[in-house]
């Protein structure tokens, strides 16, 4: 069973970040988000609003978890037996910042292989910071972050 990590902020998660899932489950069986929990980066959401907010996207699939993780992608993933990081690239600017941390990650963990998946046209210039951005002038979110996630945020979080 070929099972990648995800990992990344996800502050939210957006359909950029679900275009990647959708690719990288016709290469894996199974995927898993990681959600860093980095303490020096205080975000817009807490790590657990954010992974309730992805579990809702991801409630009917059954080959998709999300988990928070402390430690290193890669400590994390030898944790939850997974042999492949999967990362999202958008343009060059992504690509270098990509390159960089998979030359580390090989170095620090030789048996752990990080596979990148190129993003559709049409989400090339979302970010979750362009979310956050919408969010702080009260605009609907709707067009940039999954239905479900939507719907959990405007129920649940936005009051
Ligand atoms: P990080 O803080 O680790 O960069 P992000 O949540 O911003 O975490 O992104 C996680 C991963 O998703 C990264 O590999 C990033 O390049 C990728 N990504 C983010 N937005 C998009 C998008 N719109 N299309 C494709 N990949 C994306």
């Amino acid at each position: 069973m070929k099972i990648a990590v995800f990992p990344g902020s996800f502050d939210p998660f957006t359909i950029g970040h679900h275009n990647i899932v959708k690719k990288g489950l016709k290469i894996f069986d199974k995927i898993i988000i990681g959600i860093g929990n980095n303490s020096n980066k205080h975000g817009l959401f807490s790590v657990e609003e954010r992974k309730k907010m992805i579990e809702q996207v991801y409630q009917f699939d059954n080959n998709v978890e999300v988990n928070i993780f402390e430690d290193m992608t890669g400590d994390f993933c030898k944790r939850v037996g997974a042999n492949f990081i999967l990362r999202g690239v958008r343009n060059s600017n992504d690509f270098e910042y990509e390159n960089n941390i998979a030359q580390i990650n090989k170095q620090l963990f030789p048996k752990i292989l990080t596979t990148i998946v190129f993003s559709d046209p049409e989400y090339s210039a979302l970010s979750s910071s362009v979310v956050r951005e919408i969010i702080k002038y009260n605009k609907d979110i709707r067009n940039f972050v999954p239905t479900l996630l939507a719907d959990y945020y405007y129920d649940n979080i936005k009051k």
